[in-house]
Order: C-alpha cells, then structure tokens, then sequence
C-alpha cells in the first residue's frame, strides 16, 4: 500500500490522480493533499476518502476551511506545502502544483528520499541543477516525471543508459495556432488561445501550448530530468497527439508510447513504476485512425520554442528567468493586460536585460532570478 501526498489536488492533474486512486483502492491510500484557494473542494476530497491533513497555499482560505473543518489539520503556505512534501507517513509525493511554486515541495521530498511523480515542470526547469545534486545525495529518492511527453520518454528509456541514445523526440501538438498565418498572431484572443484541440488542461499551460513555451519548457525539462544535451532534444509536430514522445537509439530503433490523450496513463505508470497494472480509460484503435502526420517546427512562428533552446543553453539562472518572465506574461495575456505577441517580445526583453548569473545554481540564485525576472517582466506588461 502506497501512501500519497497530492500536491494540486484540485487541478486537471489533480482530478486524474484521484480517477486513477479510486480504481485501486487495494493499490494506494489518499495521505495529504494541498491546493491554492478552492477550499471547498479541499474539504470535499478530504470529507470523502477520510484525509486529514490537508494544505491550502493561500492563508484565508486555509483559515476558512479550518473553520469550517476543526477535525482537520489545515497546513498553509509554502511551509505548509514543504509540511506535507516530507511528512514520514507519506511515500510518495505527486507534485501537480502549477508554476515556479512546485519547486521547493520536489526538493523536499527529494531531500527526504521519497518517489515524486513529477508534474510540475517548473521544478526541472528552474532548478535542475540543484535537484540533480539532491538525487546524487539521496539515492533512494527517485523522480518519475508525469508530464506525458517527458513519461513517455521514461516508458521508451526502461532505464537503459543515456550512452545509448542518439536523440530525443518531444511531440508536440502544435496548438490552436498551427496553421494560422505568421500575420494573423497579432489579433489572436484569450478564447482563441484558450481552444487547445487535443489536450484539457488548466488556463497557464494551455496558452503555453498556443504559444509553444509549453515545448520550449518541456525542451529544458527533458535536458534536466533525463540529462540529456539540448542539441540531442528535437522537437516534432504531431497534431493528434497519439504518439507522446519518442526515443532515437544509437542502433537505429525508435522506440515511441503511444496511448489515448488522457493523463490518468502517464500518473498512473509513475505511481506503480517498474509494474504496469490495469487502468480503466480508453484505448487507442490504430485501425480507425488510419493515419498520423508529422510536421518540423516552426521557429519563426513560434519564437518562444527558440528563446526556450537558448536559454537552456546559456544554463545558469537563464531557464528561471525564462520561466518567472512567462508566468508573469501568460497572466497578463489572461488579463487581456498585453497581446499575444507581447510573451515572446516581453521573454526577449527579460532575458537580454537581466543579469544572469552562470555559476552553479544554488536554490537561492534560481529563487532570487525568479523574483528579479518577475518584477522585470511586470515592469514591461505597465509599459505596454
Ligand atoms: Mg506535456
């Protein structure tokens, strides 16, 4: 029986973790559970698979739901959050926190020698160097990612070495704007953006998928996770989203996993990893298909895919600041505050005027990258 802690327990990850506990009962016990505000869904996943403690990122709300719930012990903040990540009576950690926030819970958890099944790229894009460091110390902490691109990467591996590999093939969907004409980018919408034809996501992630940040920062989490250089990550559009991602191996084999588009798949194989167990969901019927088409991407269109390979490439705190800038860009998109446009100029911007520091990162340079290129990338969405 595994004991899990469900970080972003109210989120899109979050209610696939909960489908795929409610099919194996017998397989693992709801320990813990933290989200941001929506304490009334805290309240009603705790009331009905008996958690007791419970995190909510945001005071008040931690306050209200205490209140309403004296029998349970409501955590809240960020300490909240590193309470939960290593708490002995959990042994796995499913980290589907959105944003930079993820970060300190992973290495946390990682710290106490616990599974993450990783669900939050930020923590890897941010911060890889610093968790490379806190795996090599804690050998028996493991983190299996749940992204589908970069589990399916995890599928085809097996754990065999990374001598072997020629290269690594992130698919992507290529977004709602796939084929919209390079002069068509400026007058795109928060609606337009917010249709993402394959996947159901939350708000943040599906604009990075409009504006194909969500690739570039899975480049950058693929490089980290699987220690792999960049110039060994391509990326390949793949608009039906069948085929997850692949693996070139030196031999000549292609190894790819390919499965319906629905996350409960790639959380589940992170929580029963090495074993494969029965999962009630779809299953793909190639037959009907018929086919599946392959496009290069398009860095011209899509800037924000080349500003990600350059900035994992400068290394150092230069994916922080990528990351923190887009954050802020992304909410300001949402805001209706700046355009489309706006998040590859603004990323430009944030990355050319900050000072990056390319020692070894340390969690307190990325976390103090992540500030300054908040407040830089907050300063360009006022002057716009
Ligand atoms: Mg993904």
């Amino acid at each position: 029986m595994k004991n899990i802690c469900l970080l972003g327990a109210t989120g899109s990850i979050g209610d696939s973790t909960l489908g795929v506990l409610d099919q194996h009962p017998d397989e693992f016990k709801l320990h813990s559970i933290a989200a941001n505000t929506n304490w009334e869904k805290v309240l009603q996943i705790a009331r009905t698979r008996g958690v007791q403690k419970v995190c909510m990122f945001d005071p008040k709300a931690a306050e209200r739901l205490q209140r309403t719930a004296s029998e349970l012990k409501v955590y809240a903040g960020m300490e909240g959050l590193l309470e939960l990540a290593r708490d002995p009576e959990s042994d796995t950690v499913v980290n589907g926190l959105v944003g930079a926030v993820g970060c300190r819970p992973t290495l946390q958890a990682v710290e106490c020698g616990k599974i993450v099944a990783l669900a939050n790229k930020e923590t890897m894009v941010m911060a890889g160097p610093v968790i490379h460091a806190a795996l090599d110390a804690n050998p028996k902490a493991q983190i299996v990612p749940v992204d589908s691109e970069h589990n399916a990467i995890f599928q085809c591996l097996a754990g065999r070495p990374v001598s072997e590999v020629e290269n690594i093939q992130l698919t992507a969907s290529g977004g709602p704007f796939r084929e919209l004409p390079k002069d068509r980018f400026a007058k795109i919408t928060v609606a337009d953006a917010l249709k993402h034809p394959t996947w159901s996501m939350g708000r943040k992630i599906t604009i990075d998928s409009a504006s194909m940040m969500n690739k570039g920062l899975e480049v950058i989490e693929a490089h980290f996770l699987f220690r792999v250089p960049y110039d060994q990550i391509k990326v390949v559009v793949h608009p039906k989203s069948v085929i997850h991602s692949m693996v070139q191996f030196r031999d000549g084999s292609l190894m790819a996993q390919l499965g319906v588009p629905d996350m409960k798949i790639p959380i589940q194989c992170a929580l029963t990893w090495p074993r494969r167990i029965e999962l009630k969901t779809g299953r793909l019927d190639l037959a009907q298909l018929g086919e599946l088409k392959f496009y290069p991407p398009d860095f011209e269109r899509f800037p924000c895919l080349q500003l990600a390979y350059e900035a994992g490439k400068m290394g150092g705190t230069a994916p922080a600041v990528l990351n923190a800038a887009n954050e802020v860009l992304v909410a300001s998109f949402l805001d209706e505050k700046i355009s489309f446009l706006d998040i590859p100029r603004g990323l430009e911007y944030c990355l050319g005027a900050i000072a990056l520091n390319k020692e070894t990162l340390t969690l307190a340079s990325a976390l103090e990258a992540d500030a300054s290129a908040r407040e830089l990338a907050s300063s360009y969405v006022s002057s716009r």
